[in-house]
């Protein structure tokens, strides 16, 4: 039974974070006894994550080799001022696959789905209506905790997959076209070429408020799709998402509210890009490192991330401040111009900002050159004033 169960560790939330730290220590630490407590009733949820493959470390891309269902040579983004192809890999990963991938990888006595943790402290869980579970050590990630203590805004997205009539043609995925009309912040849209009539598209906006209009949006991506000329046979599937672009804000309050002595990984951890609120690749990096611990005691591992979030937060400062040039420094309509003037630049420098590993001189770089927002309004961002 549940309640009475014991472990070495404790994994709440079987999302991208969880899902993955799981997967790392079952490889790489199989004497540990696990369990991975999801509320929904699946793995990972209603998700297609993607990343470059440069975002993973060679060394770790066994992780995420399993999980991958879509991968590219290549892709493109498009700008009223010029178009681009460039040369990285990106992979998709579906939450079905992921889903899957975890119950083949995790007996099943170290996974359950359908369980809600009510409260967790370092050693132990109390499960809503369940009773409780005590565990060596515990590792919370539920998702993001409340965001109050961050200063952010928004990037927002309704996407849909959609089988079309005829093939579309498209080689490689579009991984923004702000040829679109800008509204509500800077606009983009996101193509992923699954099948040669099977097409991801995603609306999505760089904006000050985090309510989305679905139904609009939805709309919006069946406009795009005809502009194209495409038709739309069949919607597959549909994913939503509100992320935090975080430009400023207090990481120790933002780890209080997500449970102030308990470890924590992925979004729950502000682990995540600043910029683009991807957490894929950190969420790689945690769960490899964390592999690689000697000690998986509550109080181990709550110092171990509590470093690792406090690094990353001190890592992140610089994407901070793009951010605070893009939602404090530039009209909504003209935030577009600080996107397209960055993909003026090499392809290497691109490939490590994705990653969230950019060098002293990809900073100065990216900030040099006339900016593409008036100067007087980018240093009152960049002072906050
Ligand atoms: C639709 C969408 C698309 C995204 N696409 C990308 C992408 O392409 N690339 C990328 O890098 N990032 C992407 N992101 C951003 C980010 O990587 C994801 O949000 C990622 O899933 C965050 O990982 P996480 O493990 O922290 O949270 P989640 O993946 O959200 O996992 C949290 C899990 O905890 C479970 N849970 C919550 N409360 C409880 C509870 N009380 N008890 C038990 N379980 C609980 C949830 O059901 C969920 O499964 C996307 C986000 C969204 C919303």
């Amino acid at each position: 039974m549940l309640e009475k169960r014991t472990c070495d560790l404790a994994i709440i939330g079987g999302g991208l974070a969880g899902g993955l730290i799981a997967l790392a220590l079952r490889r790489q630490r199989p004497e540990l006894e696990l369990l991975l407590i999801e509320s929904g009733e699946t793995f990972g949820g209603n998700h297609i994550w993607s990343y470059f493959s440069t975002d993973v470390a060679p060394e770790h891309r066994w992780l995420t080799a399993p999980l991958v269902t879509h991968g590219w040579s290549g892709h493109e983004v498009r700008f009223p001022g010029h178009n681009r192809t460039l040369p990285d890999i990106y992979y998709s990963i579906e939450s079905d696959r992921f889903d899957q991938v975890i119950r083949e990888q995790l007996p099943e006595r170290m996974r359950v789905t359908g369980v809600e943790v009510a409260s967790a402290t370092p050693t132990a869980i109390a499960l809503k209506g369940h009773g409780r579970i005590r565990a060596g050590g515990v590792i919370d990630c539920r998702g993001p905790a409340d965001t109050q203590a961050l200063d952010c805004g928004w990037q927002k997205f309704v996407g849909q997959l959609v089988e079309l009539e005829q093939p579309h043609g498209l080689t490689h995925p579009i991984i923004m076209d702000a040829t679109v009309e800008q509204k509500d912040g800077y606009r983009f849209v996101y193509c992923l070429p699954f099948t040669p009539t099977s097409m991801f598209v995603e609306d999505t906006y760089y904006s000050d408020k985090p309510d989305l209009d679905r139904r609009r949006i939805a709309q919006r991506i069946g406009e795009y799709v005809d502009a194209q000329g495409w038709t739309i046979s069949r919607t597959l599937r549909e994913e939503t998402g509100v992320l935090p672009v975080v430009h400023g804000g207090n990481l120790a309050d933002y780890w209080k509210a997500g449970g102030e002595r308990t470890a924590k990984a992925g979004a729950r951890a502000a682990l995540f890009h600043p910029m683009t609120s991807y957490s894929l690749p950190d969420a790689v990096r945690t769960a490899m490192a964390i592999a690689e611990l000697d000690d998986f005691s509550g109080d181990a591992l709550h110092h171990f991330s509590r470093k690792l979030a406090g690094e990353h937060w001190r890592d992140g400062g610089f994407y901070r401040l793009l951010g605070k040039m893009l939602f404090l420094g530039a009209q909504p309509k003209e935030r577009y111009r600080l996107f397209e003037r960055f993909y003026r630049l090499s392809p290497e420098l691109i490939t490590r900002f994705y990653a969230g590993q950019s060098t002293a001189a990809d900073k100065i770089r990216i900030l040099s050159g006339k900016p593409p927002i008036p100067i007087s309004r980018a240093l009152r961002a960049i002072l906050g004033k």
